[in-house]
């Protein structure tokens, strides 16, 4: 009989774990209950899609290994993206204003552009280069038993259906009902865990203003540990001449969609230079407001889970979108499918485990970066902070301190940030040393900017501090 891989959700977990899967199976059908739209435009069912998302250099990599024909970074960059280096942003953390660097790598460049961009090309990439297909389809329910999930119940064209597979992934994002289907296969001692600071993300975007082209990637992020709400704020400069501004206030703090007080909030952040920006840029939407900002983490890696089931992307785990993390975390567990099928037949027995296991190092380690920062906002729901949490805040608020004045020190927290380098690397003897030793460099009393950002931003009046 030929085999199947059925995949649930047609978004970035989904296609990326269909790109994993096309080389070892005869058929591999994605499901999406959305109607996908032929170009980069707004779809319904991802209404994440109107903010900010910036792909980090390891999805970037993840996606390049896993479609190598296809060149969808190429693509992205040819429909008009920008690339820009993590050392060379404006960055304000809690520490001051990090100094912008010269040098330019590789493993340090994110990608920016619309996310609409991203799925149509991605999916495009996919579509036009693979044996992959989509059905429009609702997943209703897993079929089989506690021990093997042998296909999916469907809903099409008003339809039920029963649609075998040898392999299933969920891919159905933050609103997934694997937990629910699980259970109606008996399967129910999944471990959760979950933190929620409350955030509300206001998003909306701006025509670049005359002058202000080549303005990088600016962000003014919260300060965890003043007891008060952490207020943000990113402007990402994205395809057609644009900015996408996202702000994100934490509960007590956040941000409404009444366009007028969308600069004061920016004005209001722990730096206003972002408000300044976009005071005198032209607003090309309204403000779009996500509440969908939990850090949640299901460990099916942890659970008895049947043979033939493997769950990837915001089904497994959701991130405070301020770390930008999610859809590389997508990347980097179709990655690890990828990985497994070349070493193990899929119907192996243990193949779905040994999947869901390496995709969980990164949800890991992108799961406590963000959880490690939300728990100290006021009013958080979840665990409170322990002594070991305290002590390694104190160590990591250290090391930012001098990485606002170091470029090794800032490079190779980046690389940890980005889910290239484990969080281990953090207390290698050399970054331990640095961060003892303390800052290189007097910090800077305001951003660093170069002559021309200057004369913009002084074109719009003083700059306040
Ligand atoms: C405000 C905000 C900002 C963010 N910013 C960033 C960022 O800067 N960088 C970053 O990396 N990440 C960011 N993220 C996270 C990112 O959006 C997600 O991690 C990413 O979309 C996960 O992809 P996914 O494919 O798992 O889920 P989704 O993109 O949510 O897709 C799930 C898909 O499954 C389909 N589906 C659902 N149920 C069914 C069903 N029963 N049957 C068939 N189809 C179904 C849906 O229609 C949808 O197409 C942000 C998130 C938010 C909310």
């Amino acid at each position: 009989m030929s085999r199947r891989a059925v995949v649930i959700g047609g978004s970035m977990a989904g296609m990326l774990a269909a790109a994993a899967l096309f080389r070892s199976m005869d058929e591999v059908i994605v499901l999406e209950r959305d109607e996908l739209p032929d170009g980069p435009s707004p779809r319904k069912r991802t209404p994440q899609a109107r903010h900010a998302h910036i792909l980090l250099p390891s999805g970037r990599d993840a996606i390049r290994e896993l479609l190598p024909v296809a060149d969808v970074h190429g693509r992205l960059l040819a429909s008009g993206a920008h690339e820009q280096s993590l050392t060379g942003m404006l960055g304000f953390g809690p520490q001051g204003w990090y100094r912008r660097w010269p040098t330019v790598t590789d493993d340090l460049l994110l990608t920016c552009c619309s996310r609409d961009l991203l799925d149509w090309t991605l999916r495009d990439a996919v579509l036009s280069t693979t044996p992959v297909v989509v059905r429009r389809a609702e997943a209703l329910s897993l079929l089989g038993t506690a021990d093997r999930v042998t296909g999916v119940r469907i809903l099409a064209e008003g339809l039920e259906e029963d649609l075998r597979a040898d392999l299933v992934v969920d891919a159905s994002g933050r609103g997934s009902r694997v937990e629910h289907w699980l259970e109606g296969l008996g399967v129910t001692d999944v471990p959760t865990d979950e933190v929620d600071s409350g955030l509300v993300y206001a998003s909306r975007l701006f025509r670049v203003p005359w002058g202000a082209e080549g303005f990088p990637l600016t962000q003014v992020e919260a300060d965890p540990t003043t007891s008060r709400p952490g207020r943000s704020g990113n402007l990402v400069p994205i395809e057609g001449g644009r900015w996408l501004v996202s702000l994100a206030g934490t509960r007590g703090g956040e941000p409404g969609a009444d366009p007028g007080a969308f600069t004061d909030f920016a004005l209001g952040l722990r730096h206003p230079l972002i408000g300044q920006l976009i005071s005198a840029a032209e607003p090309l939407s309204e403000v779009f407001l996500s509440r969908s900002t939990r850090n949640r983490r299901r460990e099916f890696e942890k659970a008895a889970m049947p043979e033939g089931l493997v769950v990837l992307g915001d089904a497994v785990a959701t991130y405070n979108p301020v770390y930008g993390q999610g859809m590389s975390v997508a990347a980097l567990g179709a990655l690890a499918l990828s990985r497994q099928l070349r070493q193990t037949d899929v119907t192996a027995p243990g193949f779905a485990h040994d999947v869901q296991r390496a995709a969980a190092r990164s949800v890991a380690a992108a799961y406590t970066m963000s959880t490690s920062q939300d728990q100290w906002f006021p009013e958080v729901v979840g665990r409170a902070p322990t002594l070991v949490d305290r002590l390694l805040s104190g160590y990591m608020g250290r090391m930012a301190r001098v990485a606002t004045t170091s470029y090794a020190v800032s490079a190779a927290m980046c690389k940890v940030i980005t889910l290239q380098e484990d969080t281990s690397r953090l207390v290698h003897p050399e970054l331990l040393l640095a961060t003892l030793k303390g800052p290189v460099m007097e910090p800077l009393t305001g951003p660093p900017l170069t002559p021309q950002e200057s004369a913009f931003v002084n074109s719009m009046g003083p700059l306040a501090v």
